[in-house]
């Protein structure tokens, strides 16, 4: 008994020395100079920086989320989440799963390609015309680039200005992963769950959420209706990848080591010390406000995440519902011209 309180005592003290360590190395002051000839140097520390700036707190918008809950059938939502099996503890996994259900069945669309404004012909017969500038209108929604379509029958154009402003998504309720991970992400932080945007450098974007109840962050895939399944992209699309990048309001996280198990492209872009030197400095500085006891258990969770992929990962995807299936969402053809089918 005298040896397991000295255990514990000697443990105890051991945690708040190591609590203490984590919390300055926290505090230190990063070195600006270092910073700032970094996104000199490399464009992709340049492109990683810019997102951060742009991703991590885009969502906690009091206003947006108030919009998202005003718009959604809530009542229908939590009547399906408590018709659901499960616990108390499994009570927000089962609120997740409900939402990407409700999300690609009763409230987004995929659009490949617009059906035309003007006679209602359908998309899969407009014919790609290039791409435009956004005009006034569209500009005021954040839109990048207008995609234009000419429409065989009636000869006219369609434009399918490519937002980028969650809430205008909330009205026009179509896109492509882009959109689709973008309006996902506020629905999460609406209902206040803690979730990350996940970016790809290989054209494709999702989400995860920090499950208390499984003790880690799980993948999310709004467009496939995908929940835990980090290695679809990898296996089951054969896509090809270089990049996985987290970003959120308390941190930005490189989590290639969860989806790119296998077709692996070179991550040639920067040095991996450069790389987890630029992460760890956002975060810091995302993290700047938090008192100790916050910046100890997000360090504790970091460093748990990166345990989670030592000794090899394992193709846990091929285990799950979808093994081997390819891409769900998307037209066949466009699917094929990406190589994310599964067949190639
Ligand atoms: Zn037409």
């Amino acid at each position: 008994m005298a040896e397991q309180e000295m255990f514990s005592s000697v443990a105890s003290k051991f945690m708040a020395l190591y609590k203490e360590r984590v919390v300055k190395k926290f505090r230190e002051a990063s070195d600006t100079r270092q910073l700032d000839a970094l996104l000199q140097n490399n464009e992709f520390a340049r492109t990683l920086f810019g997102l951060s700036q742009t991703l991590c707190t885009r969502y906690d918008s009091d206003v947006w989320q108030a919009k998202v809950l005003d718009t959604i059938d809530l009542e229908s939502i939590y009547a399906n989440v408590d018709s659901m099996e499960g616990s108390e503890d499994d009570y927000v996994d089962r609120l997740v799963k409900e939402l990407l259900r409700y999300f690609k069945n009763d409230f987004f669309k995929w659009c490949n390609k617009p059906d035309c404004v003007h006679c209602g012909n359908s998309g899969e017969e407009m014919m790609g015309a290039g791409h435009e500038g956004p005009n006034s209108v569209e500009r005021q929604f954040d839109c990048g680039i207008v995609e234009v379509y000419k429409c065989p029958k009636c000869q006219k154009m369609t434009r399918f200005p490519r937002y980028n402003d969650p809430l205008k998504l909330l009205d026009t309720r179509q896109g492509r992963c882009g959109e689709w991970c973008n309006l996902f992400m506020l629905f999460l932080k609406s209902f206040g769950i803690e979730s990350r945007y996940i970016w790809n450098r290989e054209d494709h974007v999702w989400c995860e959420f920090y499950s208390t109840n499984l003790n880690r962050w799980v993948h999310l895939d709004s467009c496939e209706q995908s929940f835990d399944e980090p290695h679809i992209y990898s296996v089951n699309w054969n896509k090809q990848m270089s990049y996985t990048i987290a970003f959120s309001n308390n941190g930005t996280n490189d989590v290639s080591n969860r989806y790119i198990v296998k077709n692996q492209l070179p991550r040639d872009q920067i040095s991996e010390g450069d790389l987890r030197y630029l992460l760890k400095t956002i975060t810091k500085r995302l993290r700047s406000t938090l008192n100790d006891n916050e910046i100890c258990k997000l360090a504790f969770r970091d460093e748990r995440e990166l345990l989670e992929w030592v000794g090899g990962n394992t193709l846990m995807a091929t285990k799950t519902r979808s093994a081997f299936m390819g891409r769900v969402s998307g037209a066949a053809s466009w699917k094929k011209q990406r190589g994310e089918d599964g067949k190639s």
